[in-house]
């Protein structure tokens, strides 16, 4: 995808004074600037893009952070933070002229206090180790993307991550008490604390999904859950994506509010159950994962009522999880699709727009008829209980026809979430994927508005400067 013609003298020069000056600062470890290691930085999770960097560097602690940040501030060096790399928006993906800061090397978890139920992690710890760190107490942190056994927390606030189980708990910034921040300058400011609420402006809001672009987080404090007494998983199967999608509007209508309620159409369903195992319904169009939780009784009378809603709105079938191996392997099946829609296509765009949970039905339709305009099949596996939408529209990367083509179906169907009172992203960020859709979604005093935000933090715009905002106007 990225043409890049060779760099001139000056260049090269400059680039080898700024990692020479980086050397100086962190250990000879933790600085990166050969061509083949650079490789595994060069692109995210939204592969068709890739860029080297000029080096990455993989600070221990904030002070290597404050040191690093204050020599790309004096030097005018752009910054790219990056934790596990897979940002489905690009978010991540590197500039020509950027030093990356891997924030892997900064994966301790120096306090968890039950008592008052919160963790303080480093910003590389992944989103799993989090829950792991505290299950042995009957803890867990709620925010569970599908990713979670690779993502970082820093990388789960610089998007403001979600999850199958945050239609109940709430994304990230629900479940953020406070951050370490170093700005553009070096500084370290601390936002938040251990404690519900600040005083001043909600610091902690804006920084939530701003996607690397306001300052590095160096520590995070979650809030830390008790989990419930038990959990069971629900299979209800339809016989077309948009009597599912209604269905999923009934349930939500009539205000229960399920822990986790997913969608499966045909392709994903085959795609999953092929390495799952999970019994899913393979002559279903459309499939929904419910699951609820609480004690037995509890369970038993929310799914009792679920299945009631299931059955007038056309399901042809329903089962419910019988033990706990097989909800693992059911969760097993919707954690790993967009793996296993990876086997069945060369490549794929993953779409990440939210809607009205009363415009799914009409919105499956379209986004069939799209697929069959653009000659492109589509995937579609999502977090129906809260409206966001994950169609995966699969191409083939070696056919520049074919990503041109996915791009465009992409656009159109991101186009219509706003259109019918949605929005271009309920997870994955604009990184650069979106960018130049947000004049779709906002009006020019708006982005300019957001831009003024930008600057007040990051005055000469060194803080990955390539993402969220449009090129252009
Ligand atoms: C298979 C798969 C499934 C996925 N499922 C989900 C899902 O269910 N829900 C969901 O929300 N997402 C999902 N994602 C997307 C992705 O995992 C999330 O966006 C995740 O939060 C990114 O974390 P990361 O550590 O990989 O961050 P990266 O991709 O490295 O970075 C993400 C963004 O955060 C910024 N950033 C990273 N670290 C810091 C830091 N310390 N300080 C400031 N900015 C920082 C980066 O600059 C970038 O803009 C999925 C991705 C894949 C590949």
């Amino acid at each position: 995808m990225i043409i890049q013609p060779a760099p001139k003298q000056g260049v090269l020069d400059r680039r080898a004074a700024i990692v020479a000056q980086l050397r100086a600062l962190l250990a000879d470890d933790a600085v990166i600037d050969q061509p083949l290691l650079l490789k595994p930085y060069e692109t995210d999770g939204l592969s068709a893009y890739r860029q080297p960097p000029l080096a990455v560097v993989l600070p221990a602690d904030t002070a290597e952070v404050v040191a690093v940040m204050r020599l790309c501030h004096r030097e005018g060096v752009r910054v790219v933070p990056r934790g596990a790399g897979t940002s489905l928006s690009g978010g991540a993906l590197p500039m020509a002229d950027a030093v990356v800061i891997g924030m892997m090397r900064m994966n301790s978890i120096p306090d968890i206090n039950y008592a008052d139920r919160y963790a303080v992690v480093g910003p590389g710890v992944t989103n799993i180790a989090i829950t792991e760190a505290v299950s042995g107490r009957g803890f867990f942190y709620a925010p569970d993307p599908s990713s979670q056994l690779a993502c970082m927390i820093g990388g789960n606030v610089g998007m403001n991550s979600g999850g199958a189980h945050c239609l109940k708990y709430g994304v990230t910034a629900n479940n953020l008490l406070g951050l370490t921040v170093v700005m553009a300058d070096g500084e370290v400011v601390k936002l938040g604390g251990t404690h519900l609420d600040a005083a001043g402006y909600d610091w902690l809001g804006l920084l939530t999904g701003s996607e690397g672009q306001l300052g590095i987080v160096t520590e995070v404090i979650v809030r830390i859950l008790r989990g419930p007494e038990g959990a069971r998983a629900m299979l209800a199967a339809f016989a077309a994506n948009e009597v599912a999608g209604a269905c999923v509007d009934a349930i939500i209508g009539s205000g229960i509010i399920p822990v986790a309620l997913e969608f499966m159409d045909r392709p994903a369903i085959h795609a999953c159950e092929a390495f799952a195992h999970a019994g899913y319904p393979l002559d279903a169009e459309a499939m929904l994962i419910i699951e609820v939780e609480g004690s037995v009784a509890e369970q038993d009378a929310l799914l009792a009522r679920i299945r009631d809603i299931c059955m007038a709105n056309g399901a042809t079938s329903l089962k419910v999880s019988s033990s706990a191996a097989e909800s693992a392997a059911i969760w097993k099946g919707r954690k790993g699709a967009f793996g296993a829609v990876g086997r069945i296509s060369p490549d794929y765009l993953c779409m990440d727009g939210t809607i009205p949970t009363s415009r799914l039905a009409d919105v499956l339709r379209r986004i069939g008829d799209m697929s069959t305009s653009y000659g492109l099949q589509v995937a579609n596996i999502f977090h129906a209980g809260d409206g966001n939408l994950h169609p995966l529209i699969m191409f083939d990367a070696n056919d520049p026809e074919s990503l041109t083509k996915a791009e465009r179906f992409g656009a159109e169907i991101l186009t219509l979430c706003v259109e019918v009172g949605g929005c271009l992203t309920g997870e994955h960020g604009v990184g650069v994927e979106k960018r130049d859709l947000m004049g779709v979604q906002f009006s020019a005093v708006e982005l300019d508005q957001q831009r003024r935000i930008k600057t007040a933090f990051d005055p000469d715009w060194l803080l990955n400067p390539a993402k969220v905002f449009p090129l252009t106007a």
